[in-house]
């Protein structure tokens, strides 16, 4: 008999998972594995949001493997020691798992081949798991990863996708390996209360729906605030519940342009993952530095509180940032606003934001949070760095009746469109009906470090 071990990372799933078919044709027997890894965890990278989700993803990984005659193993400390642990005990010769893209994924790969290899095993990293299609898998010439989406989109997409696998029907876990007791969603504090719910089966429900309806208009009403007619598959893509190589081929077998609309943003998110994993230091530092001389002290922490707390008194702000404490996800056009008054708005340091945006998204990724944070602030792959949203413009253009603020500001629910989008120009006994805070900063101040408006939008 022998045996292989599938260390599950970002990739909790049994549909299309390159690994475990890959240890399953050259295997017996499997041992499906989770670390809870004590350096992630003490990376503060284990916010609540995502351990809640996290014990859904491995409670359905653990079901769907027992639908199957299997089960899923879990250990918890050093991942290195603990995967070589479980290794010995089944006496397996090889490990499969899915290539990551961070500075810490990338150690890890190299730390655990090493320990494998110094007892005569094999380390097997399979790519196109975590993205679409993987870093360094198109390229400019001369160089290691593409700076600039259009090109890079242009060659993605040219690139024929690896097909995608079903699940397997049956898999043999050898019986004499402990697990410990999976973690449980409940157990977690802090959680927001619209939490999501994780799993493979809500992924794959979600995928469908939004497939047979949603994604058709998705070209029209991506950016449409109220409307809330995005796919919100993003944490279940960060937690791998849903391959991205199926979710593209599926949407292309949709077709359309908003299919096609779709599919572009598929890319966006490899984009990001071959831009980290070329350059880890991304996560922490300036892409591109551009000489930022960002604010300090004590006005700009109060500053940051209350953007936090969604008190900027730019409602379509306060608005988005809300959503992000209730639900733990954001829409993308409220983090782009979100962020630009952060860090162009308010000139405070991209990395507070993301840091704050990290504690809470369920979808925070280090790739996609990080450098869409560096794109907004102008430090990272944007071709016009000197762009900034103007909430008030925002608010009018993507919330125009006013219903994405009533929903999540409702202090303002009373006060109708336009006008919801600046409250500050009430006249005075009017304003006092408005529990509502006076704008932090004065926009026509802020914003005048964009000389003469412009790249204002
Ligand atoms: P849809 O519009 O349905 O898009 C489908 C998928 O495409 C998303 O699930 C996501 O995987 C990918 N995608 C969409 N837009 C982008 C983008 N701009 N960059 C990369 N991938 C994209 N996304 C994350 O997954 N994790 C993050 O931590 C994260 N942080 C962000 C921080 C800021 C400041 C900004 C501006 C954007 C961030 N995004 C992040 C990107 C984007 O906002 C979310 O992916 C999207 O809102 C998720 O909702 P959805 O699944 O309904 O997206």
């Amino acid at each position: 008999m022998n045996v292989a071990v599938v260390l599950y990372t970002s990739d909790l799933r049994l549909h299309d998972h390159p690994p475990l078919r890959a240890a399953m044709s050259s295997c017996d027997r499997v041992v499906p594995l989770f670390v809870r890894d004590r350096a992630i965890e003490a990376a503060g990278f284990t916010a609540p949001n995502r351990s809640a989700f996290l014990a859904d993803c491995l409670a359905a990984l653990d079901a769907g493997l027992r639908e199957r005659g299997g089960r899923l193993v879990v250990r918890s400390g050093e991942v290195v020691d603990r995967v070589c642990a479980v290794v010995r005990e089944a006496d397996a010769d090889e490990v499969h798992m899915a290539a990551g893209v961070s500075a810490y994924a990338h150690a890890r790969e190299e730390r655990l081949r090493a320990a494998l290899e110094a007892e005569g095993r094999r380390l097997y990293v399979h790519d196109a798991v975590i993205t679409a299609v993987a870093p360094g898998a198109v390229r400019p010439a001369g160089g290691d990863h593409f700076a600039v989406f259009t090109p890079y989109l242009r060659r993605w997409t040219e690139l024929p996708p690896r097909p995608s696998a079903p699940a397997p029907r049956t898999l043999r876990v050898p019986d004499d390996i402990d697990s410990e007791a999976l973690p449980e969603r409940t157990a977690v504090t802090g959680t927001s209360p619209g939490l999501a719910r994780g799993g493979e089966r809500e992924a794959r429900r979600l995928l469908s729906g939004w497939l047979n309806d949603g994604i058709a208009r998705y070209e029209d009403t991506h950016d449409d605030l109220a409307g809330d007619a995005t796919s919100r598959l993003s944490p279940h893509l960060h937690f791998g519940t849903i391959s991205p190589v199926e979710a593209v081929q599926r949407s292309r077998a949709v077709g359309g342009p908003g299919a096609e609309a779709f599919v572009r943003q598929l890319c966006w998110r490899d984009f990001h993952h071959q831009v980290l994993a070329a350059r880890p230091a991304a996560a922490a530092e300036d892409y591109r530095a551009r000489r930022d001389h960002w604010r300090t002290g004590a006005d700009a922490e109060e500053e940051i509180q209350a953007w936090k707390e969604g008190r900027t008194g730019y409602p379509v702000v306060d608005a988005a940032m809300r959503q992000l404490a209730h639900e733990g996800w954001m829409h993308n056009r409220g983090r782009l606003l979100a962020a630009s008054f952060l860090a162009k708005t308010l000139y405070v340091d991209w990395r507070a934001g993301a840091r704050h945006f990290l504690d809470l998204l369920v979808d925070g990724d280090l790739a996609n949070n990080q450098l869409n944070w560096q794109w907004v602030a102008g430090t990272g792959t944007d071709t016009r760095p000197n762009r900034v949203l103007n909430p008030v413009r925002q608010g009018l253009r993507y919330d125009p009746d006013g219903t994405y603020v009533h929903r999540w500001v409702p202090e303002l629910a009373d006060l109708p469109a336009p006008r919801v989008h600046e409250p500050w120009r009430l006249p005075a006994p009017e304003r006092a009906r408005f529990d509502y805070p006076d704008p932090l900063v004065e926009l026509a101040d802020a914003l005048g470090r964009f000389r003469k408006g412009r790249g204002i939008e």
